[in-house]
């Protein structure tokens, strides 16, 4: 073998060595029994083409990358949020090492979660057992604070009940009587991680305010709630604060991972970090208002505050997920409106900044052709941006959104030149829209890592068919630190515009750079 102490190499120079080349070769000679190249070739060219599409948009029985994650990752990150508290999955010890991995892989960091390892007998006769020794030994030996309890599909396919078993581990003394242990059913087989994250929140708002409203009153604490809902970048933490303080409006982010998610390397490991106090929870009615900065995936929350809270809490027809130009003024508006301080001059100009940079690359993005995926407020905002921009959103799809939210994205798409060759797709996966970027060849596409390989194989047909990914969403495990970023605010916008306008003059720059062949567009004043 190639490998030696002496000479160590990095896996992609060292599969292509001779030895690992022949290997693979035989492999796949003498075990794979695999189909002729002409036919995997003809197959491949068939699934590009408009009658594949037609089959394929007839499947119902089968999710090929589904661009959606289940319930508990959500309820997991939801309840990372919250100060010295250990997200606690009552289910199969399996899942929580996917949701760690999947959080590991994206944010480069350790993820405290654990799970009560429910295995056969569990499936049996229940996970009650489970649950008082896990409830126990969580407290034991991480000393959280509080201990935020989801589910899994196993869990949830015998009909284990949560409320019943946490009141039992008290009565048993397993917990203390006062030990906070908000719960949530998040069951897999329905809705997608942003339900899961919903149902997390409701779960813990639910725990410390619905029994204890008597002394609350709207508006006594002087503060604006803000809940951000599934949320993955660390700068949409940040800016939404920034942006705040800078207003000097008090405010409360109702969970709140930045810290945990971004810990230092000082040689100190925290498995607790910053995140929003039971205390703060507790005074959450207090507040003039909620604003759940992604409405559409906080359907549960959204009604817990308007009932409960009595909070206007403006849901979806009311108010957007902060992205773009017009949806940040919208969102600063409504912050001015609850609190009754003014946009300060320093917001002002960041906005002209934002118009000045939208201006300076308009000749570049004008007409440009995106397919994009995601969870669906994310897609909306997306999706309104390229419309600012003068961009053309031609395959929009999320896979984990409801009718009323393609009636929406229809009506904003309507209102807009740009929207007019758009299609939106709900309950579609990456697979179907493999389809639509062969038979409709998009300029770019934005979404999570699963889509390279549609780019690879939009590669394979050829280079002129070849349609890059955009790294903007969740997912991200092939690149580093794009997590930091920021998507939401002026800020964001900034980032994703510069994102944008440099992955095509890159690409102007690649086609562009044969000597003295193609090399006559080059300039430096792009
Ligand atoms: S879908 Fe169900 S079985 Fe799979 S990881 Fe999620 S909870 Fe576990």
């Amino acid at each position: 073998m190639s490998q030696s102490v002496e000479n160590i190499k990095p896996s992609y120079p060292l599969f292509r060595d001779q030895d690992y080349k022949d290997m693979l070769t035989n492999k796949k000679d003498n075990f794979e029994e695999k189909h002729p190249q002409e036919l995997i070739d003809e197959t491949f060219m068939w699934t590009t083409t408009v009658e594949y599409q037609e089959l394929n948009f007839q499947r119902e029985a089968l999710t090929v990358n589904p661009a959606k994650a289940c319930q508990p990752l959500g309820a997991v990150l939801c309840s990372l949020g919250f100060e010295n508290t250990m997200p606690y999955v009552h289910g199969s010890q399996g899942c929580v090492a996917y949701f760690r991995t999947y959080f590991n892989r994206h944010f480069k960091e350790p993820i405290s979660c654990v799970s009560d390892s429910m295995t056969e007998d569990a499936a049996v006769f229940g996970g009650q057992k489970n649950m008082f020794d896990g409830l126990e030994n969580c407290k034991a030996t991480y000393k959280p604070d509080m201990i935020a309890v989801s589910t899994t599909c196993m869990a949830e396919v015998i009909g284990d009940d949560l409320n019943a078993f946490i009141g039992n581990s008290r009565k048993e003394g397993h917990i203390p009587d006062d030990y906070p242990v908000p719960f949530a059913h998040t069951p897999s087989f329905v809705g997608s991680h942003t339900t899961g994250w919903d149902n997390m929140f409701e779960g813990i708002a639910r725990y410390f305010t619905l029994n204890y409203m008597e002394d609350k009153e709207v508006g006594s604490n002087g503060k604006i709630n803000i809940v951000p809902g599934f949320e993955t970048y660390l700068g949409n933490f940040r800016v939404i604060k920034r942006m705040l303080n800078e207003m000097d409006v008090g405010f409360t982010m109702l969970s709140d991972p930045e810290e945990v998610l971004d810990t230092p390397a000082d040689g100190k490991f925290r498995m607790y970090a910053g995140g929003t106090t039971m205390d703060e929870m507790k005074d959450a009615p207090n507040a003039h208002d909620t604003l759940f900065l992604q409405p559409w995936q906080s359907t549960k929350s959204l009604k817990f505050a308007k009932n409960t809270w009595q909070h206007s809490a403006p849901g979806e027809k009311d108010f957007k997920i902060p992205m773009g130009l017009d949806w940040t003024d919208a969102f600063l508006m409504k912050v001015s409106e609850i609190s009754g301080q003014e946009i300060p001059e320093s917001l002002a100009k960041e906005r002209g900044r934002l118009v000045d940079m939208m201006t300076d690359s308009h000749a570049w993005l004008h007409g440009k052709r995106y397919a994009l995926w995601g969870d669906p407020d994310f897609v909306m905002g997306m999706t309104k941006f390229l419309l600012e921009l003068g961009c053309e959103p031609i395959h929009i799809l999320a896979n984990n959104a409801n009718k009323r939210w393609k009636k929406a994205m229809e009506e904003i798409l309507a209102e807009n030149p740009y929207g007019a060759n758009s299609e939106v797709h709900i309950g579609k996966d990456l697979w179907h829209m493999r389809s639509l970027v062969f038979t409709n060849k998009p300029d770019y596409m934005i979404g999570n890592s699963y889509g390279k390989f549609i780019q690879r194989d939009t590669l394979y047909k050829g280079e002129e068919f070849e349609v890059p990914l955009i790294r903007i969403g969740f997912p991200i495990f092939d690149r580093h630190h794009l997590h930091r970023a920021t998507t939401l605010g002026y800020e964001g916008a900034m980032q994703i515009l510069t994102t944008l306008v440099n992955t095509e003059l890159e690409h102007l720059d690649n086609k562009t750079r044969g000597m003295q062949t193609t090399d006559y567009n080059y300039d430096l004043v792009r």
